[in-house]
C-alpha cells in the first residue's frame, strides 16, 4: 500500500515498506462500511463522541460509519450535518457520513432541508428519522419522492407507533409470561409492507433499518422480487439474541426493535445467508451507566455493537457455514457502501483500490470484555461471552488505525 491505495499484490514483493505486518493466519477484508451508527454528537458527549465513536469502529474493522441523525440539535439541517462531517474529518480513525433526518426534529410532522443537507458539505444522501418511525404516510411518500432527485434513500425505522406504545418487549410467549408491554411482529411488518408500496409507487428507493422478524423478511423478498428498489439490513444482535435473555431483566437487552424468538433470528441468518437482506448494520447505540443501570421499564433502549460485530457475523454466520468470508465482505463493506453511494469505500481489495482493509483472525478466542473498549460507553450484551475472533489491523487509505489489535496514536494519523 502506498499513497493511499493498494500499489501491488503478490509474492516476494520488491518494495521496500516502512510497516511490514505478518498477516499469516489473518483473513483481509475491504474496510467494514456500518449504515446504523449512533455517534451521539452534538448532544450526548457523555455518551459517545465523534471520536471516541470513530475509534471504536476502527477497533471493530469499520473504515466508515453512518451517523445517524437523533442528536441533540438532532441533524436535520446543513448545519449540523456538516458539524458532523468536519468532527469526523478531524478524527481521522474513520469516514463519518452523516444521516439527515427526514424531518424536522424527528417530529414526523414537516420535511427537514433534505435538499439543503445533500448540497451541503456532508453531501447526504441518506435521511432516517431512527429511533422513530416516519409513520405519516403521506410526509413518507414526499421524502421517497424528493430524494429520487439525487439518488438519495430514505431509511426507515419500521415502528407503527399506536400498536407500540408502552411496549418494553417483543410481544409473545415471554412478554406474556413476564407481563411486560408487548412489541407486536406485526407494528413493524406493517409499515415495512406499507413503505415498499410506496416507494414502488414513486419509484424511489427505500431502506428498512434493522428488519427484526421472519414476517419483515417475507416482504423484503417479496418487495424485491417484484424488482422494487429495497433494501434490508440486520443488527449482529438480532442474528445472535432472543428474547429468553428479557427473564434476566438486565437492561442491557433492551433494545429498539426488541429481541426477537428463536425462530425469527433463524429467519433472519437465512435471509442474510440469500442476500434479501443486503447488509450487516451495526444499531451501535451508546448510554452512560446511569441511562441502563435500573429497572427495565426505565432504561434506555440499545446497546453498543461496533467492536464486536464482525465476531458476532462470524459465529452466527461463518461458523455455521452461512456465508463464506467474500460473502461477509460483500454483506458488510460491498453492499452498504452502494446503499449509501459512498464513493472510495466498499472497494475490492485490488491494484489501484483505495487501501481500506482490516485484517482479521477469525483463529482468536476470548472473553468479552468491555473495558478495552474504545467506545464511551460499556452497554454490550456480551460481556463475559467467548467469541470467535479479533481485529488485528485496519487501514484507512493507507494508514493504520488500528495495529495488532491496539488504536494508532491520533499523532500518527496526521
Ligand atoms: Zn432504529
Amino acid at each position: 500500500m502506498a499513497d493511499g491505495v493498494i500499489r501491488e499484490i503478490g509474492d516476494n514483493l520488491a518494495a521496500e515498506a516502512d510497516v511490514d505486518i505478518d498477516a499469516h493466519g489473518l483473513i483481509a477484508l475491504p474496510g467494514l462500511v456500518d449504515l446504523h451508527t449512533h455517534l451521539r454528537e452534538p448532544g450526548r458527549e457523555d455518551a459517545e463522541t465523534v471520536l471516541t465513536g470513530t475509534q471504536a469502529a476502527a477497533r471493530g474493522g469499520y473504515t466508515a460509519v453512518h451517523a445517524m441523525a437523533n442528536t441533540f440539535p438532532v441533524a436535520d439541517t446543513a448545519g449540523v450535518v456538516e458539524q458532523v462531517w468536519r468532527l469526523g474529518q478531524e478524527s481521522g480513525y474513520c469516514d463519518v457520513q452523516p444521516v439527515g433526518a427526514v424531518t424536522v426534529g424527528l417530529e414526523g410532522k414537516k420535511l427537514a432541508e433534505l435538499g439543503a443537507m445533500h448540497d451541503s458539505a456532508a453531501g447526504v444522501r441518506v435521511f432516517s428519522d431512527d429511533g422513530k418511525c416516519v409513520d405519516d404516510a403521506v410526509i413518507m411518500r414526499r421524502a421517497l419522492e424528493y430524494v429520487k432527485a439525487f439518488d438519495g434513500v430514505v431509511a426507515q425505522h419500521a415502528q407503527e407507533p399506536r400498536l407500540t406504545e408502552g411496549a418494553q418487549m417483543n410481544e409473545g410467549q415471554v412478554s406474556g409470561e413476564l407481563g411486560l408491554g408487548g412489541w407486536p411482529a406485526v407494528a413493524e411488518e406493517a409499515i415495512i409492507a406499507r413503505d415498499v408500496l410506496l416507494a414502488a409507487h414513486v419509484g424511489s428507493r427505500l431502506h428498512i433499518c434493522h428488519v427484526s422478524t421472519a414476517g419483515s423478511v417475507e416482504i423484503v423478498r417479496w418487495a424485491k422480487a417484484k424488482g422494487w428498489n429495497v433494501t434490508a439490513e440486520v443488527t449482529p444482535h438480532h442474528l445472535l439474541l432472543t428474547d429468553e435473555l428479557v427473564r434476566t431483566y438486565d437492561p442491557v437487552y433492551k433494545v429498539n426493535p426488541p429481541l426477537r424468538t428463536a425462530a425469527d433470528v433463524e429467519a433472519l441468518r437465512a435471509a442474510l445467508a440469500d442476500g434479501t437482506i443486503d447488509a450487516v448494520a451495526t444499531d451501535h447505540a451508546p448510554h452512560p451507566a446511569e441511562d441502563k443501570d435500573c429497572e427495565w421499564a426505565v432504561a434506555a433502549m440499545g446497546m453498543v455493537g461496533l467492536e464486536t460485530a464482525l465476531s458476532v457475523v462470524q459465529q452466527t454466520m461463518v461458523d455455521t457455514g452461512l456465508l463464506t468470508w467474500e460473502h461477509v465482505a460483500d454483506r458488510m463493506s460491498y453492499r452498504p457502501a452502494r446503499i449509501g453511494r459512498l464513493t472510495g469505500q466498499g472497494r475490492p481489495i485490488s491494484v489501484g483500490e483505495p487501501a481500506n482493509l482490516v485484517l482479521f483472525d477469525p483463529a482468536y478466542r476470548g472473553a468479552v470484555d468491555p473495558d478495552t473498549f474504545a467506545t464511551r460507553s460499556r452497554n454490550t450484551p456480551y460481556r463475559g461471552l467467548d467469541l470467535p475472533g479479533r481485529v488485528h489491523a485496519t487501514f484507512l487509505r493507507g494508514r493504520a488505525t488500528v495495529l495488532a489489535g491496539d488504536l494508532a496514536d491520533r499523532d500518527g494519523l496526521a
